[in-house]
């Protein structure tokens, strides 16, 4: 956890969006789509983890911020480093924005922890009621049958984020006594998140000769991007079976392109939203990032006091949220 509470007077944040306007930009964690301010910012607040990350993935330096607020940064559950943040704002309402976040136990992440607030910013990603995830564990044990199943005929390959899902897949396979082989992208991340005590076992293509590689089956990881074209050529260069799969909550709804798919997620659903805002016990509620509109309708038919965060609202006084989005 990070602290910033240096002394300057009335402070603008903008939130996992580049703004002109802010004065400081919070990063909530290291995804791709969420550190657009990273390298412009005359000060960003994320907590140290999503630093090194943004530095070894996108080889950018942020310039860290300082200021007067009691700011807690506080883990959201999504990814290594990933946090809400948390503003006390003394005789004015306190606001938590959640990022990127899950009730569920991810293996690299911790689990999150929920503040009291007066206001709740939350994200939107599984904005609809009827998307409901099941019991992690559950997911897990039927990726883990699927996988028993398929690696002794053949290559089992899994595309994954390069970021945040590789490595929960490398320790859920290490607990069940796989060692899988990844991409050297996925490796270089690996390696940031054994830097902060999250141990993972791994080989690495290119560590590897290919004789030794093809020897026996293995467990792949692979970027979402490269996963066709590897598969491609153990198939019909190396003549191997290959079974492909994905692990994403978007397997609720889409229909991807894979021998298997998995529901394994580490984003809230709606049920998950709904507890988290309880849990909080905001009064007023902003739904925030792409699907704003439509969370917002849906808390609202719920009986929550819920409204799309605009560009900009002012909440106090002493401090105004910004976004670009
Ligand atoms: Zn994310």
């Amino acid at each position: 956890m990070v602290t910033f509470t240096i002394n300057i007077g009335g402070h603008s944040i903008s939130l996992d969006k580049r703004s002109v306007e802010a004065h400081s930009d919070f990063i909530s964690h290291a995804h791709t789509d969420h550190i657009t301010a990273a390298k412009k910012s005359s000060g960003i607040i994320a907590s140290m983890e999503t630093v090194a990350l943004i530095r070894e993935a996108y080889n950018i330096k942020p310039k860290i911020s300082g200021f007067n607020l009691d700011i807690e940064l506080l883990d959201s559950g999504h990814m290594l480093g990933a946090k809400q943040i948390y503003i006390n704002n003394n005789d004015y309402e306190n606001i938590v924005y959640s990022g990127d976040y899950t009730l569920h136990n991810i293996e690299t992440a911790k689990k999150i922890r929920i503040p009291h607030a007066d206001i709740a910013i939350v994200d939107s990603t599984y904005p609809y009621p009827s998307i409901k995830f099941d019991d992690r564990e559950y997911q897990k044990n039927c990726m883990l049958e699927w996988i028993d199943h398929m690696k002794d005929r053949g290559i089992v390959l899994f595309s994954a984020f390069a970021m945040g899902k590789a490595q929960e897949l490398v320790s859920i396979l290490n607990g069940n006594g796989i060692i899988p082989i990844v991409s050297p992208k996925i490796a270089k991340i690996n390696k940031v998140y054994g830097s902060f005590g999250v141990k993972l076992e791994y080989n690495t293509y290119g560590d590897m000769d290919y004789d030794e590689k093809l020897k026996d089956n293995f467990v792949g990881i692979v970027d979402t991007r490269k996963i066709f074209e590897l598969s491609y050529a153990l198939k019909n260069i190396h003549k191997k079976e290959v079974y492909t799969a994905i692990a994403t909550g978007f397997s609720k709804f889409m229909r991807f392109n894979t021998d298997a798919q998995f529901a394994l997620s580490d984003h809230a659903d709606f049920d998950q939203a709904t507890s988290y805002i309880d849990e909080v016990g905001a009064k007023r509620i902003f739904t925030y990032g792409q699907n704003k509109e439509v969370f917002a309708k849906n808390l609202k038919a719920r009986g929550y006091n819920a409204e799309a965060f605009k560009e900009s609202i002012k909440i106090s006084k002493k401090i105004t949220m910004l976004s670009a989005i």
